[in-house]
């Protein structure tokens, strides 16, 4: 594992996202190491060797830089925390850098969105709390801890996600699942419902994405541990099978009274 402090530029940037005005991201690279990660694109804006996944560019002066950017009175839109990076990575204990970022956030009153795999966001609920508009994400594709401990081998367990959105929830900060990337044969979508019914406000999916650069990594997992599974990845789902998704997540939404506020395919 390779991790470095740098000096970041810019921190704020316009988002291409629907559901948010801006992005920051506090590091570049992510040690959650998702076997399916989509963010490994940005390894290409680094010098790293490295593979992605093993590499860490901690923004050291983050939390300055944003304070001179907000200071210059840009309009205010919602706040991503974590477009390509896990803002709540295991670093993040250590360097507090999006602890740093909150706190010029609720400084200047910005609305701000956050999705993480890490149950370390609980941390910051005193400041989550002050904020006057705010919405906390977690990432669900599974409720089996193996399956969790298979793709997404360095994040909390999916019942540590699931109890870092009850904590928000009964705090009565917005809170939200987002079922993604689904994995074919594996994310059981009813699991998921019944154990976040009464703990979240929305739900978010999104189908797997195999034209990232990860097939290769998600090839070799699905061979050491789903070899039954291999040939339906290999035919790279058709639409119609992602049309039978979303009719299942319309049906559990239903259901289980949870909105579903968007179904991304790619
Ligand atoms: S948490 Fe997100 S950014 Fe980090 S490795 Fe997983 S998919 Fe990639």
């Amino acid at each position: 594992m390779k991790i470095n402090t740098i000096q970041c530029k810019t921190l704020l940037t316009k988002s291409r996202l629907p559901e948010a005005d801006y992005c920051i991201n506090p590091y570049v690279g992510c040690l959650h190491g998702c076997i399916y990660c989509y963010a490994r694109f940005m390894k290409r804006f680094t010098a790293h060797d490295e593979p992605w996944g093993h590499f860490v560019d901690v923004k050291i002066n983050a939390s300055e830089v944003l304070a001179k950017e907000l200071a210059r009175k840009p309009k205010k839109g919602i706040t991503l925390l974590g477009s390509v990076t896990d803002a709540y990575q295991p670093i993040e204990q250590k360097y507090r850098i999006t602890r740093a970022i909150l706190e010029i956030l609720l400084q200047y009153n910005f609305p701000v969105s956050v999705l993480t795999k890490s149950n370390l966001v609980i941390r910051d609920l005193d400041l989550f709390k002050q904020l006057s508009q705010c919405e906390v994400g977690l990432t669900l594709t599974t409720t089996a801890q193996e399956i969790a401990r298979n793709f997404e081998p360095y994040s909390s367990t999916p019942q540590q996600r699931i109890k870092a959105l009850d904590t928000f929830h009964r705090s009565g900060i917005t809170t939200y699942a987002f079922i993604g990337p689904i994995l074919p044969g594996l994310t059981n979508l009813e699991t998921i419902f019944t154990a976040i019914v009464g703990k979240v406000d929305f739900v978010m999916a999104e189908s797997i994405n195999l034209k990232c650069g990860n097939w290769e990594n998600v090839q070799d997992l699905l061979k050491s541990k789903y070899p039954h599974l291999l040939s339906l990845y290999q035919s790279r789902f058709t639409q119609t099978y992602w049309g039978q998704v979303e009719k299942e997540l319309r049906t559990l939404s239903e259901k289980f009274k949870i909105p579903l506020k968007g179904f991304y395919q790619h």
